[in-house]
């Protein structure tokens, strides 16, 4: 897939609605400047988020303003909502709400999968994401 400007800002705008009301994000100009979408192969996105080893990951989000998407992927509302999951991550980084602990990156997790779950329900799509994520996902 490769997303839109406008596709980009209307999921911004979104996650930005529904994260927790006690997040500080940067102004829409700035944040919408620093995003950069970048379309790679399944297997680069394994390599860089499952030590290569074969796993369901379509996007991902590592901490500098760019947003790994599977080049694969449709354009369909699923797909957007991938998109959507990964720029919560990138505005929970920008507003340094969250450390790099592990209670941290479950907590980040959650609250994307909700927001990404909640659009799709609003969108007619009766498919929910992270529901392996939610069974298996702990820490020590
Ligand atoms: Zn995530």
């Amino acid at each position: 897939m490769n997303a839109s400007q406008a596709l980009l800002t209307v999921l911004m705008r979104y996650a930005e609605s529904h994260m927790e009301k006690d997040t500080v994000i940067p102004k829409s100009e700035v944040r919408e400047k620093q995003l950069t979408f970048v379309p790679v192969t399944h297997a680069k996105l394994e390599e860089m988020f499952c030590k290569s080893k074969r796993c369901p990951v379509y996007g991902g989000y590592v901490g500098d303003g760019k947003l790994y998407i599977d080049s694969q992927l449709d354009d369909s509302t699923y797909s957007q909502s991938i998109v959507l999951h990964e720029i919560v991550h990138y505005l929970q980084d920008l507003s340094g709400k969250y450390g790099k602990d592990c209670q941290s990156w479950y907590q980040n997790e959650k609250e994307a999968y909700a927001i990404q779950n909640q659009w799709l329900y609003e969108q007619g799509v009766f498919k929910q994401a992270g529901m392996g994520f939610m069974r298996t996902a702990r820490c020590e």
